[in-house]
């Protein structure tokens, strides 16, 4: 079942010209919008589906500088800063407040490993910290289970995915920016080698740039451009509990749950512990980019084989621009989420804390994750086309950093000086020779 998401109001007319043009709503293309918007550059928002439709509403609303991998954590510190003052900026509620988010280690071991992380926060004087099992307990009401200690930072934060992307969205709209809903791009126009107009399946915009933001469907987008995107897909499954009285404020994880409390009274429950994968051509072709992060995350990996390997395999992945896309033929990417991950979840923060065992799943769903080789994403120009920037593969935490990566990407499009540097997220890491890893506490 897909979550409710706010609805955005979407402009009619598509214009003849903008400065920019945004593939996808999700949180980074609305946040793109907003920061174009408001340094007075004309920028249209183009969406196949509805805003936020996709993993931007299905996600468990973390906003962590924690654990990140350290190329992250300029950006998402600067995001958070604007995650503080979102609501004021957009005028609207995001849902976003500090709330402090922890990592539970089980045994001694485990807090050993949270703790190497602590080098990073003291180069940026984070307020991260390793606390005893007594502390984890006094901060948790409800914990039954006893737990070694935990990495743990007051100052990180929560947002409301189904209101998030579209209260800025509006926001972007109200600053000038149009948004159009329902309005698949088919691809980039050229002249002289540099993007002259994005066609969507509603006619053409001219422009000077345009920034794919495109989530799930990105390296599929720049496949018909000739860029080659090595991403993929993981499904996150994900349920929501219904109101539960005295549970803990502070969000955690540990063992195979993690949780956040809503503002509507119950909990939004998952894991990071167990990583759905539906094989399909891609991971075939992507296999030796894969390794490192094979290799790190092995005992979480469940693979299921079924439709998707046929559907991906019959999906054009090469097509002109005056005919209809497989962007036109999906709206929205709703899979359900795996029973089998659900239930362990479940079962798992059940264990922790005696009260979700009773409490009523009011639903669940799926979302797929566009994942990188390195579990950082992509936020860059790309030299091959001038004018055509991707921000893309947030590797399950794009949500937090959502801000952050539109500010900086409305930075680079707009060609001021950059809220951070944006090096290490530069496309051509995967063919310059640096051979970028992923951050074995990143997930
Ligand atoms: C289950 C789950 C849990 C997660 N938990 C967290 C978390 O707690 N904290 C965190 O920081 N992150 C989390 N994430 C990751 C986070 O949700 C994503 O990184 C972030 O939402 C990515 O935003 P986006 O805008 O790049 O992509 P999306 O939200 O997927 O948006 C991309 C949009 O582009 C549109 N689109 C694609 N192609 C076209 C086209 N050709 N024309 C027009 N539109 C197009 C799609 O329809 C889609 O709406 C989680 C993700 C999932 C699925």
């Amino acid at each position: 079942m897909a979550p409710r998401v706010d609805p955005v109001a979407s402009d009619e007319v598509l214009p003849a010209q903008a400065d920019v043009v945004i593939v996808g709503g999700g949180i980074i293309g609305t946040s793109a919008a907003l920061f174009l918007a408001q340094k007075g550059i004309s920028v249209a928002l183009c969406e196949k589906g509805h805003i936020a439709g996709e993993q931007s509403s299905r996600n468990w609303g973390w906003c962590r500088k924690m654990a990140r991998d350290p190329r992250e954590i300029p950006l998402v510190i600067e995001s958070l800063r604007l995650w503080e003052r979102m609501n004021e900026t957009v005028e609207a509620e995001t849902g976003f407040r500090s709330c402090g988010i922890m990592y539970l280690g089980e045994t001694e071991t485990d807090l050993a490993r949270l703790e190497a992380w602590l080098e990073h926060a003291r180069q940026y004087q984070l307020d991260t910290r390793v606390i005893g099992g007594a502390e984890v307990a006094e901060r948790l009401p409800g914990l039954a289970k006893k737990w070694a200690g935990a990495l743990y930072t007051a100052s990180d934060g929560k947002g409301e995915p189904q209101l998030a992307a579209p209260a800025i969205a509006s926001a972007a709209r109200r600053a000038g920016a149009s948004i159009h809903t329902n309005c698949a791009v088919r691809g980039v126009e050229t002249a002289g080698g540099r993007v002259s107009a994005v066609v969507t399946e509603r006619g053409r915009i001219a422009c000077q740039s345009a920034v794919l933001a495109g989530g799930a469907w990105s390296r599929l987008f720049c496949g018909n451009l000739g860029i080659e995107l090595p991403q993929l897909k993981v499904l996150g499954s994900v349920m929501r509990t219904e109101k539960l009285d005295g549970g803990p404020e502070i969000s955690a994880s540990g063992g195979l749950f993690g949780y956040r409390k809503r503002m509507d009274g119950g909990y939004t429950v998952a894991t990071l512990g167990v990583r759905t994968i539906d094989l399909v051509p891609d991971n075939f072709r992507l296999l030796f980019d894969y390794l490192p992060a094979a290799r790190l995350h092995w005992k979480k990996l469940r693979f299921r084989f079924g439709s998707c390997f046929a559907e991906e395999w019959r999906t054009k992945r090469r097509w002109s621009l005056d005919e209809p896309t497989p962007f036109e033929a999906v709206r929205t990417l709703d899979p359900a989420g795996d029973p089998f991950v659900l239930e362990r979840a479940r079962a798992s923060i059940a264990e922790s804390f005696p009260a979700f065992r009773d409490v009523k799943i009011a639903e669940s769903w799926g979302g797929m994750i566009d994942v990188m080789p390195d579990a950082i994403p992509v936020i860059s120009a790309v030299d091959r086309v001038p004018g055509f920037f991707i921000a893309t593969g947030f590797s399950g935490h794009g949500f937090g950093i959502g801000p952050g990566a539109g500010r900086l990407v409305a930075d680079m499009v707009s060609g001021g000086p950059t809220i951070v540097d944006p090096t290490p997220f530069r496309l051509s890491r995967f063919t310059d020779g640096s051979n970028p890893q992923p951050h074995p506490l990143a997930s």
